[in-house]
């Protein structure tokens, strides 16, 4: 994973900051938008312990949608898939901490939300896969560029939450 707490900002941190931390990239897709779950999107994040490190609501290009779901270019979904995300708010977000990029994909589900265990979000809010309410990335690297795709680096917010003392030993 890539270390975020090692650099400049090491020297004034605390120790119990000093993991290994990640970040990625998060966003309620607009029928999570209408639906009104960004909140308690949010919520879920933060009551696990995640910081939140960068977040606008935006109604995407269609060069930032393909773009954003380049790998998918060749399904038979993709057109209507960029026509969704383009049609209204999306939530965009970035998300720090231990293990966040694997757990935030636990915490949504599967893409399907019909074979999600229930406590996830797309299993408790989902049914349809062309409506499944939020996207995580799924790997290092995605988040990454995902996160370079979506925001400028002067738009996240390097901080010190005060909540890490008691979440991380
Ligand atoms: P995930 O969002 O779980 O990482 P993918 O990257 O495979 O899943 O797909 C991106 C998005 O494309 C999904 O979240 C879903 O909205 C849509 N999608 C995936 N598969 C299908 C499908 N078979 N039919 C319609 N939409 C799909």
């Amino acid at each position: 994973p890539r270390c975020y707490n090692t650099r400049s900002r090491s020297s004034y941190f605390p120790s119990w900051v000093m993991h290994c931390t990640e970040r990625t990239f998060v966003a309620i897709k607009p029928d999570g938008v209408h639906r009104g779950l960004i909140g308690r999107t949010i919520a879920r994040l933060e009551d696990k312990g995640y910081s939140l490190v960068a977040l606008k609501l935006l109604k995407p290009s269609r060069t930032l949608a393909e773009s954003h779901y380049e790998s998918l270019r060749s399904k038979p979904f993709f057109g209507d898939l960029v026509s969704f995300i383009t049609s209204g708010p999306v939530c965009a977000m970035v998300w720090e901490g231990k293990d966040v990029i694997g757990q935030v994909r636990k915490l949504i589900g599967n893409t399907d939300p019909l074979t999600c265990a229930p406590g996830t979000i797309r299993g408790d809010f989902g049914i349809d896969i062309g409506r499944n309410i939020i996207h995580g990335s799924d790997s290092i690297s995605s988040a990454e560029r995902e996160i370079q795709l979506w925001f400028h680096s002067e738009e996240l917010v390097d901080w010190n939450p005060s909540l890490h003392e008691w979440v991380y030993e």
